[in-house]
């Protein structure tokens, strides 16, 4: 295989839904691409074009993926993996890479950007005040990729060391159970009177953002379309008549 000059892959982020939130540095690759490759309600929101390929495929085969795009710039194609948010959290630049690692040598002569997107963390964060104004860690829930024991016990410790805690994929049909175990854990680690953030569907007509506590936290008012923020000790609430607005101050100890 030979590799051609004129082709790259650029690994996008769209943000998490309104396309004001996503950066000029994508839209720009989006324009110049000549093939799309991604999960089909994320390619979904790129628009079709003369000149354009989508490629929409299943949300499990990411590498499959990966290494489609891969082939498609190696061939001289410009092609845009999108992922929804940022590219590097939990979505399909790593993937990208982890199919180069295994790839064709040639592969790596390719010219690959990875261009960042506002993650659904920052997003959510953003709309509800300032949880993450001092110290924070984000833990991926699902147990599709790693061993249920490997995220209890990093939940545990990150409640230790007192960080606010930013969840992706926190519940699905497919793993039910999960986020009550999780929700367990956190009471116990953190008290019941811990805040918690669920901010479903950001920045789309189906926005819904709730603030309660351990206490009253329910696995129900988590999907896979919400990121789920819980606090640190000091995360509060500054209630007025506009809405209540949630932050953490900068300092602690
Ligand atoms: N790369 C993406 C995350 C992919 S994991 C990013 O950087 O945002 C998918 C998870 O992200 C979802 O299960 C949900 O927890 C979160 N998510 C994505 N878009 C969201 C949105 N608009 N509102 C709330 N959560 C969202």
């Amino acid at each position: 295989m030979t590799t051609s000059v004129t082709g790259w892959i650029a690994v996008a982020g769209l943000g998490p839904g309104d396309a004001a939130l996503i950066t000029p540095e994508v839209s720009t690759a989006l324009a110049e691409a000549t093939d799309i490759v991604g999960y089909g309600p994320y390619v979904a929101r790129v628009a079709e074009r003369a000149g354009l390929t989508l490629h929409a495929t299943d949300n499990r085969v990411e590498l499959e993926r990966a290494s489609h795009a891969l082939t498609l710039a190696a061939e001289g194609r410009r092609v845009v993996v999108v992922s929804s948010g940022d590219p590097g959290v939990f979505a399909m630049a790593a993937a990208v890479f982890e199919a180069l690692e295994q790839g064709p040598p040639d592969w790596r002569d390719l010219d690959i950007r990875v261009l960042p997107g506002i993650t659904a963390m920052l997003a959510a964060s953003a709309r509800a005040g300032a949880p993450l104004g001092h110290d924070f860690c984000a833990i991926n829930l699902s147990d599709n990729l790693k061993p249920w024991p490997l995220i209890e016990r990093r939940l545990r410790l990150a409640a230790e060391a007192d960080f606010a805690m930013a969840f992706y994929n926190p519940r699905s049909k497919a793993r039910p159970h999960g986020f009550e175990r999780v929700l367990e854990v956190l009471r116990e680690a953190c008290g019941p009177d811990r805040l918690i953030l669920f901010a479903r569907a950001v920045s789309t007509p189906q926005e819904e953002l709730k603030v309660v506590s351990l206490r009253e936290a329910r696995a129900e008012m988590a999907d896979m379309r919400t990121m789920v923020i819980v606090g640190s000790s000091l995360t509060r609430l500054i209630e007025r008549p506009r809405g209540a607005i949630l932050y953490t101050p900068r300092s602690a100890g």
